[in-house]
């Protein structure tokens, strides 16, 4: 099983950056990214991110804002906010360089035991297991494992079963070989099974159960969310208010300010937009609104120039809004 997934790997895999010029730092920005952005989408992103902070000094020297500027639109800014947190870890523990001591590694905002494996095999040669929901798809239909694929005790079980199968010489290229096989082969939908290096081996190939397993998760309903979100001018600045820590959405984020927010005066609909976050199906009303005159504005809240919005707003929520917003006013230009 080994030799056939391993030379499958060698002989198929995809180009990527990360994959081109390997080291600790590259590795763990493009798991980080990964996690809930697709391969395509983060490729760009992540060459963008690494030209602007090529090394953990770069990051840990730049400002919450820069660093969440290179994220915008890639979602889950905790991400980004941890990786530079970790990043200062790294300058003031590790003289910079990153750690190869497994605790270390685990220790660092943000980093779980599947990050952790990754940076360590691929970046490191060690033999640490990872697995992804790849991994528990290919080894749920590999070893006939009925169970749902968020059960954890189906996770406990392929984690063990990964570090058992995990070949000492090549532990990066195993965990990415079955990373790669679970994202272009044993795919969710359509497992492309005469293709497969695993065949031979694989139960519910042979009992022709590989579309059922992993069993299916209960359908979640998405939680609606309405919100009434303000434009308010003044000449050619327009309100940004920034989110509390607090808040159940867009946390610590720069956006749009909420009705009731700022004491203002409510006018036009201006647009409406639907975006879904992380199971919550978000409905927006964009109005027009003004300030009473003379206006005290919050700490939480700042001017900013038409020309820079789509710089200072990270969450392409608001970017969906300022786009609605501006769509008429191009169609009088045009
Ligand atoms: S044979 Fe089919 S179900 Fe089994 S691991 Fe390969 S692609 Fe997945």
């Amino acid at each position: 099983m080994r030799d056939a997934l391993l030379g499958w790997y060698r002989r198929h895999r995809r180009d990527m950056p990360w994959r081109r010029e390997v080291s600790p730092y590259r590795t763990w920005v493009s798991e980080i990214m990964l996690q809930q952005t697709t391969v395509a989408a983060a490729t760009p992103r992540f060459e963008a991110f690494v030209r602007l902070f090529p090394d953990p000094a770069a990051l840990a020297r730049a400002s919450e804002d820069e660093v969440l500027a290179a994220w915008a639109g890639l979602g889950y800014y905790a991400r980004a906010r941890n990786l530079r947190r970790a990043a200062q870890e790294i300058v003031a523990r590790h003289g910079g360089k990153f750690p190869s001591d497994p605790e270390a590694v685990l220790a660092l905002p943000g980093v779980g035991r599947y990050t952790a494996g990754a940076i360590l095999s691929i970046a490191f040669g060690l033999p640490h297991p990872v697995v992804d929901g790849n991994v528990i798809r290919v080894f749920s239909r590999l070893f006939g494992l009925r169970a749902r694929a968020k059960d954890p005790a189906l996770a406990a079980e392929v984690w063990r079963r990964a570090a058992k199968l995990l070949p000492p010489e090549a532990p990066g290229d195993w965990n990415q070989a079955l990373m790669e096989l679970g994202a272009t082969v044993c795919t969710p939908e359509n497992p492309d099974c005469a293709r497969c290096p695993l065949k031979r081996s694989c139960l519910a190939f042979r009992d022709g159960a590989q579309r059922e397993l992993p069993l299916p998760e209960p359908r979640r309903t998405p939680t609606p969310v309405r919100w009434t979100c303000l434009w308010i001018e003044r000449g050619d600045e327009v309100l940004l208010w920034k989110r509390s820590p607090q808040e159940r959405l867009l946390k610590n984020l720069w956006g749009l300010p909420e009705a009731g927010r700022v004491e203002a005066r409510l006018g036009a609909t201006l647009a409406r937009v639907r975006h879904s976050i992380t199971h919550h199906a978000l409905e927006v009303e964009l109005r027009a609104a003004t300030l009473p005159t003379p206006a005290a504005l919050a700490p939480a809240a700042r001017w900013t120039p038409r020309a820079r919005l789509r710089d200072a707003l990270v969450s392409s929520l608001w970017r969906k809004l300022v786009d609605a917003e501006g769509r008429p006013r191009r169609a009088a230009r045009a």
